[in-house]
Order: C-alpha cells, then structure tokens, then sequence
C-alpha cells in the first residue's frame, strides 16, 4: 500500500479529476503513517517529503495531522544524516525538509539551530552555503534563515580573515614543544622545502608523528647511522592551502549576496572589498559555481 500510495501522490494532479478529496486525504495519511515506521531510514523519506509537499500545498490543514507531526520530526533527529560527498545534493535535502518544516512550524527552530551547531564546520559549509541560495529568496526575512546566515558567514570570515600563507609557508599547529618539533615549525614558517634529522628511530617517528597532519612527503636515506629522516614539502599542499583561503573569500563574496534583509554586513562588505583587489578575476566567476568550501580550517599560531 505504501508504494502504491506514493506512486499516486506522484501522479495525482494527473488523476485529480477522477478522485474526490477524501480518498486523497485517506491515502495522504496512509504515506505519512508507513513513513513514521522506524524501519525505514529517515534518509530515504526526503524525497517522499518533497512529493507530500506537492498535496500539502493544495491542502494546507492537512498538515495539521498528529502523525505528520510526528514524521516531521523523525527528520529533525540529526541534520548530518542529509549530508553527501555533492554540496548541491545536500543543499537539496536539507531545503525539502526546512520547507516542510517551516510550512509546519513545530520544528523549524530547532532544527535551524542544528544547522548552526558546530557539528557542521566545516565539512559540510559549502553545503549550508547552498542552502542559503536555495531558501533566499523565499525565507529571507526569517529569523532562522538569519541565525544561519550570520553562523555560516562567521565561518568563513574567518578563514577569509587570515592572509594566504606566503610562498612556500605552511600553516598549522604543532602541538609537542621538543627541540626536533621546534625545528619542525621553524621549518613549516620558512620557504625551504625539505628538513633532515639525522636522529635515533625513536626520534624520527616522533617526528613524522608530529609532521603528519601537514602531509608532507617522508623519507628515510639508507645510509649512515644513526639514519637521517627527510620530510619535504609539495606543491599540492601548499596550493591547496592558498585554495582554502580563495574559497573561503569567494563563499564570503557569494554569502553577501545571500545577506538577510535588514541585516548589518559591515565586516564583511569590508573583508570582500580589500579581498577583491587581491585575487585573479577568474575566481569571481567560480563563485557562481563552485561554493564548496571543504578544506579545513587552517590556524594561525
Ligand atoms: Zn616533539
């Protein structure tokens, strides 16, 4: 019956001639009560949502329904479940159910809030950026469109805030104070591109332990005792950090335009502004694209 229920919904303004509002409304609650099974996995009901959205829209009491209050909030559970390795596709998930919610209005604040947690920085920021563009126009004087703004562009501002690293710098903490991590970070800070340690094994594998998050390349020569342990910077990394810092001052050009009505952009107007003068002018256009801000964020000491 559910299937058979969700096909028709699907297929319902074609059948709508042909069926009375009360057979449509007995099917309506048939879905919505199979969907409050636990069994089924709330991932899979987001399409069914968008579809029950379609009839909801033609018959806005229905909603009002306990079991569809309780469907709701099977989604509000954890807002990482929408989430995919595509930013577009979980920026959809994510506006089918606050659609959903928001029409509601039971769970949409508490599930705005989830969407503001720290859970969601700063993996899926690209994803919430989307969002952004996708509830713009439609919840752009909303209170929890707002919140969500104002979290997700403090984010970004402040990667965009810290200046790319220059030349072969690398960026990053290192938390050991011994005197081969010291050397570690003065060699990150430099522009020289590889280190040795001519140190005993113990040594050395604390140090590649410490240089491991920076995904430099490691070497061991062969020769010589006690051997010497080289780590070398690529220019893979190094890029990759300038990227970081490009996307998350083009997510900051694309968040102004997403910008609250009514709301104070001052910090941000003035970061996009002095940005603007820095970075090629082909970066603009990716902002239109590519909003995908998945690099960590990178700290300073
Ligand atoms: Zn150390």
């Amino acid at each position: 019956m559910y299937i058979g229920a969700v096909t028709f919904l699907i297929d319902w303004p074609y059948f709508s001639n042909y069926i009375t509002d009360g057979l449509l409304h007995e099917m309506f609650k048939t879905v919505v009560k199979n969907c409050c099974v636990k069994t089924i996995h709330v991932k899979e009901l987001v399409t069914t949502l968008a579809r029950l959205d379609r009839v909801t829209a033609a018959h806005p009491t229905w909603i009002q329904g306990v079991e569809y209050k309780q469907l709701l909030a099977r989604f509000v559970e954890n807002t990482l479940f929408y989430n995919s390795n595509d930013d577009n596709v979980s920026a959809n998930n994510l506006n089918i159910i606050w659609h959903a919610l928001h029409a509601e209005g039971t769970y949409i604040k508490t599930f705005a809030t989830q969407l503001c947690s720290k859970d969601q920085f700063p993996n899926n920021t690209g994803a919430l950026i989307c969002l952004l563009g996708l509830l713009t126009t439609e919840y752009g004087n909303s209170p929890h469109y707002a919140s969500l703004w104002t979290v997700v562009s403090t984010s970004q501002m402040r990667v965009a805030s810290i200046k790319p690293p220059h030349g072969n710098e690398v960026r990053g903490r290192v938390s050991c104070t011994c005197v081969n991590c010291k050397s570690l970070v003065q060699f990150l800070r430099s522009q020289q591109m590889t280190m040795h340690l001519k140190a005993r094994v113990s040594d050395r594998h604390l140090l590649s332990y410490s240089a491991k998050p920076f995904n430099l390349k490691s070497q061991t020569l062969e020769h010589g005792m006690p051997r010497t342990l080289v780590l070398t910077k690529t220019a893979e990394m190094i890029q990759s950090q300038k990227d970081a810092h490009t996307k998350a001052v083009n997510s900051c050009r694309k968040l102004l335009q997403l910008k609250p009505a009514g709301k104070d952009a001052v910090a941000l107007e003035a970061l996009v502004g002095t940005a603007s003068l820095t970075l090629p002018a082909s970066s603009t256009s990716t902002t239109q694209t590519s909003t995908g801000v998945k690099n960590e964020i990178i700290e300073l000491d």
